[in-house]
């Protein structure tokens, strides 16, 4: 599909631009979405709702409010304030009209990955009705094992089924990410569990560069490193998947770049895709 009617932008892509100066590029481009990330909405001085509205009164869609989670500690008066907080996060996204919230699950030093992903189960379980009752759904993002020190437990697709099947509630479910799974040789048939039970998301794409200089902020364009990302698509799509197609990329290089050039560069990948 050569047009750009599934393609989505996270707000931190393009991180130079505020939220309503990248509202009103990604519409000039014909970007159909966007997908909000929280300090996007801080700087702008809009509260929630007025972010919400100005993106969609330049006709670009609102995909998703990035992100909660971070549902682990060694204490817990800290896991309780973490439901809190993701409480809060979900009335925030209520408000800018995201039917989405994308969860970083968490990790903390000090106890084990089984420990980690015992609290992120109950932290989930504690906040998903919340959500429910807010008409805003979670989706664990399963995030690349070099993250698993710090910022999450969950590291591959088959921890994610596992955590929602666990929960068992249809507000849950997962967000899958290229960068963070292409490497899983269970990928296909975990992606397809997730489509036959009803909970993929959202999809994130961008790539890995062979050798990135920098582990988080050196992703690079679709087709300019590793993943086979019409592949991986592709597999999303035959799971039922039919939402969004967002580029998420954290890039000094890119960041650096003007803007405007690097959402052209951004739309010729995407559509190199085919
Ligand atoms: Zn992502």
């Amino acid at each position: 599909m050569s047009d750009l009617s599934k393609l989505c932008i996270h707000s931190i892509t393009t991180k130079p631009w505020g939220v309503e100066e990248a509202a009103r590029k990604y519409a000039a481009a014909g970007v159909a979405a966007m997908s909000v990330w929280q300090d996007a909405v801080a700087s702008s001085g809009m509260s929630h709702q007025a972010a919400g509205n100005r993106i969609r009164g330049e006709g670009v869609d609102v995909a998703c409010y990035v992100r909660g989670g971070f549902f682990t500690a060694l204490e817990g008066i800290a896991r309780q304030k973490a439901i809190d907080e993701n409480k809060r996060i979900v009335d925030e996204a209520a408000a800018i009209g995201a039917p989405l919230v994308v969860l970083v699950c968490g990790a903390t030093p000090g106890q084990s990955l089984f420990e980690s992903r015992k609290q992120i189960t109950d932290g989930i379980a504690a906040t998903i009705d919340h959500a429910a009752a807010a008409g805003v759904k979670l989706g664990i993002e399963p995030l690349h094992p070099m993250y698993a020190d710090s910022r999450s437990a969950v590291n591959s697709m088959n921890q994610a089924n596992a955590i929602c099947d666990e929960v068992g509630h249809s507000n849950l479910g997962i967000t899958v990410d290229v960068f963070h799974t292409w490497w899983d040789e269970r990928l296909e048939s975990e992606i397809a569990v997730a489509g036959a039970k009803g909970r993929l998301f959202s999809f994130h794409i961008c790539d890995w560069k062979n050798l990135p200089e920098d582990m988080l902020n050196d992703r690079g364009l679709m087709g300019e490193g590793v993943i086979d990302v019409a592949g991986i698509r592709q597999w999303v799509r035959n799971a039922g998947f039919d939402g969004y197609e967002e580029v998420e990329i954290f890039s000094n290089i890119y960041w650096a770049m003007d803007q405007d050039e690097y959402l052209a560069k951004i739309k010729e990948a995407y559509l190199a895709l085919g």
